[in-house]
């Protein structure tokens, strides 16, 4: 086994410098602050990100009682996000309520020709689309983490060592305090975003990622009041060639963005083209922060290697359609934390490739990977042309077709169907697109429609 130098560790949280040898798998007792019971661990894992996915891998770890460290290079930063997440992420994730700005009970997505459709009217009494800032939500799931055990590493990754064997650490470096530190750790979680080291410490592959672009304004008052619980989507060519507009309200200002994949050099025009588009809507209102960011389009084509796993946005997930990403990074971030801890038996364990495939990345797909494909299609069929996103907007005003959409989007579980009522909205559908010219009739006739 390569021996390692004996390397000094800044410890941000307890102020002190511990000496940790490279792997010897010297048994260690941890404390797992959540439990009761002390026990003897083995394992020590890194996970390289504090935002939702990183939060949440490390808060499972440290749950599990394993040895955990979050690295964070921006702690007090706010992601550029529009902050909109699921209602069942509440319950499952424990936020409580007064980390949410706004919650949106109305919805509507306006068309290339403005048909406006207003999308939230089946919402059900106790339902709304919570509005956090970043920077509230980030703080408080990584003070979680670190209450559950996890010790928080104030500091910017820069390279990782790869094992010489098979049970040999992995070497992490970083800038801490403007100085050089190392790390020897047995796993490693990348939940290092969009731009992930950890992804290309492994070679994990690329993925395409759009741009998305939004600015934070300050609206006057009566302004404010009209998004007080209201969230606007955009469709169009002038908003984005293949994604979409929005306004979605915050504590104190709205956030106005669009995104693309296709003609990221255009960005700024589509910016503007939305803002023309709700000129009336914002008029006085102040630019408070102008920020932009990639969104991951596919998962990466590698997700686990060695004894390397990537979650969130590292690992490339977003949905298409709609480029929620914060739910996803979360959940897959606990699925791995989680599947790390029964695969180690609570650290007292080495693990190996195969467990995190079998224990994280398998699960994950199994139970995700039919709804990234299937909104992958639909954004192929909607988002190309005008003519599909006029098509989208109409089908929007079904009641049945946003049932479905919200019980999805909400609870992040197939909605109970109504055999009927699938058949009449495919009916719907059709119509819609030939109507829009998307589908030719001729192609109908042929496929006996
Ligand atoms: C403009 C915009 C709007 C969006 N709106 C929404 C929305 O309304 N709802 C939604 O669900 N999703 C939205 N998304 C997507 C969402 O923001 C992401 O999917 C989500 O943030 C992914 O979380 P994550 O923890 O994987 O990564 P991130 O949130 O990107 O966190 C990665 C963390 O790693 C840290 N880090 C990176 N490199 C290093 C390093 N070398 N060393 C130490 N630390 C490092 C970063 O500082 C960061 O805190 C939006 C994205 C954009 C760009």
């Amino acid at each position: 086994m390569a021996a390692h130098t004996l390397t000094p560790v800044h410890h941000p949280l307890h102020s002190l410098t511990q000496t940790f040898k490279s792997k010897t798998f010297k048994p260690q007792t941890v404390k797992c602050r959540s439990a009761t019971t002390t026990i003897t661990s083995n394992l020590r894992a890194a996970v390289i990100g504090g935002g939702p996915a990183g939060s949440s891998a490390a808060e499972a770890l440290a749950t599990g009682g394993i040895e955990t460290y979050i690295f964070e290079r921006s702690p007090q930063a706010a992601k550029p996000c529009g902050g909109a997440i699921p209602l069942c992420m509440l319950d499952e994730f424990s936020i409580p309520s007064h980390l949410i700005d706004r919650k949106v009970t109305q919805m509507k997505i306006i068309s290339p020709s403005n048909l406006t459709v207003d999308f939230g009217k089946t919402l059900r009494p106790n339902e709304f689309i919570s509005m956090v800032r970043r920077e509230v939500l980030d703080n408080f799931l990584r003070l979680r983490a670190e209450e559950r055990g996890a010790t928080l590493i104030k500091a910017l990754v820069t390279n990782i060592e790869l094992p010489l064997s098979e049970k040999s650490p992995y070497i992490i470096h970083y800038i801490s305090n403007n100085t050089q530190n190392t790390l020897a750790v047995d796993v490693i979680i990348g939940a290092d975003g969009a731009n992930s080291k950890v992804a290309k410490s492994i070679k994990a592959g690329d993925y395409t990622c759009a741009i998305a672009f939004q600015e934070r304004i300050k609206l006057p008052e009566d302004k404010m009041k009209y998004y007080e619980n209201l969230a606007e989507m955009y469709v169009g060519d002038d908003a984005s060639p293949d994604f979409y507009g929005w306004v979605f309200p915050k504590c104190d200002h709205v956030a106005v963005g669009t995104g693309t994949v296709c003609s990221k050099q255009n960005i700024k025009q589509f910016q503007g083209a939305i803002r023309n588009r709700v000129k009336s809507k914002i008029e006085g209102g102040k630019i408070i922060k102008v920020e932009a960011h990639p969104i991951p389009e596919h998962p990466r084509p590698i997700r686990v290697r060695g004894r390397v796993a990537l979650v969130g946005d590292a690992a490339g997930y977003v949905t298409k359609c709609s480029g929620e990403g914060i739910y996803f990074a979360a959940k897959s971030g606990r699925m791995c934390g989680e599947g790390i801890v029964r695969a180690s038996e609570n650290g007292r364990k080495m693990i190996g490739e195969g467990d995190l495939r079998r224990e994280y990345l398998r699960k994950w797909d199994d139970e995700y990977f039919c709804t990234f494909k299937f909104l992958d299609v639909l954004q192929k069929v909607f988002y190309g042309s005008n003519a599909g996103r006029e098509a989208l907007v109409e089908l929007c005003g079904k009641e049945y077709v946003q049932r479905m959409t919200f019980d999805s989007y909400l609870y992040k579980r197939l909605a109970k169907r109504n055999p009927l009522e699938d058949a009449k909205m495919a009916v719907d559908t059709i119509g819609s697109l030939i109507r829009s010219g998307v589908v030719g009739r001729e192609v109908m006739d042929a496929a006996g429609f």
